[in-house]
């Protein structure tokens, strides 16, 4: 194996590691679109619910309305009868009733300013939710153009990124480079770890002297015992 192989290996690593975080960015994408969605139907919920108590209070306020009328109907017709009766006891009978019949109405009158205010402020909390909605799908097609325009770059940039991949790869022994795709796949992003106080900088287990030796010579590619890492030394560039 010649000596360059692991300054290959290295080069291999770097590009990887892009194509790892272009990958992670561009599954990142939906969570912010999931985010807002989320949002927007707990507020399409809301507002139905709004939606739903307000004709169930204008409901019952017109019923309360036909109340009234009923009562009013029968206070006039207690009046009628007013003229027609022939003692006092019946004459304040019926003026009992009458005052019996206010009394109910004054109830329901009540009731009915309970509900134009309890109408009112649903009515002002649906405003409320469907400006937020408004503004939260604006904000979201917002962020699906971006998205979408930025998937767009991440594709171009990965495919990129595959070819020159492909360029480097083919520099490297079949052999090695099938050890370090597996090593890959176990880390993810990372196949390759410095050596730095004999120590593995990926899993921090030590490296013998021995092995810092083969790193020296250059003519061997060294695993990590512990994480299978492919270990190299640190230069200068690597500051
Ligand atoms: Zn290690």
């Amino acid at each position: 194996m010649s000596a360059e192989q692991i300054d290959v290996l290295r080069q291999l690593q770097t590009i990887d590691a892009t194509i790892y975080e272009l990958k992670t960015q561009q599954a990142a994408l939906p969570a912010a679109i999931a985010k807002h969605q989320t949002v927007i139907a707990k507020q399409e919920k809301d507002l139905a619910e709004h939606h739903e108590k307000i004709k169930k209070s204008q409901s019952e306020g017109h019923n309360k309305e036909v109340e009234l009328q009923t009562h009013e109907e029968k206070i006039l017709k207690l009046k009628g009868q007013l003229n027609t009766v022939g003692t006092n006891k019946e004459y304040s009978a019926i003026l009992h009733e009458i005052e019996i019949e206010k009394m109910e109405m004054s109830k329901i009158e009540e009731r009915v300013l309970e509900l134009m205010s309890v109408s009112e402020q649903l009515q002002n909390e649906q405003a409320t939710i469907e400006s937020q909605l408004a503004q939260e799908q604006a904000e979201l097609a917002e962020i699906e153009k971006r998205a979408a325009s930025e998937s767009q770059q991440i594709e171009t940039s990965l495919a990129a990124k595959v070819t020159d991949r492909q360029a480097v790869a083919d520099q490297i022994n079949p052999e090695i480079l099938t050890k370090y795709e597996r090593v890959l796949v176990k880390h993810q992003d990372n196949a390759m770890a410095a050596v730095a106080d004999s120590a593995c900088q990926g899993c921090y287990s030590m490296v013998t002297a021995q092995e810092v030796n083969l790193l020296l010579g250059r003519s061997q590619v060294v695993f990590c015992r512990s994480c299978s890492r492919i270990l190299f030394l640190p230069d200068a560039s690597d500051d």
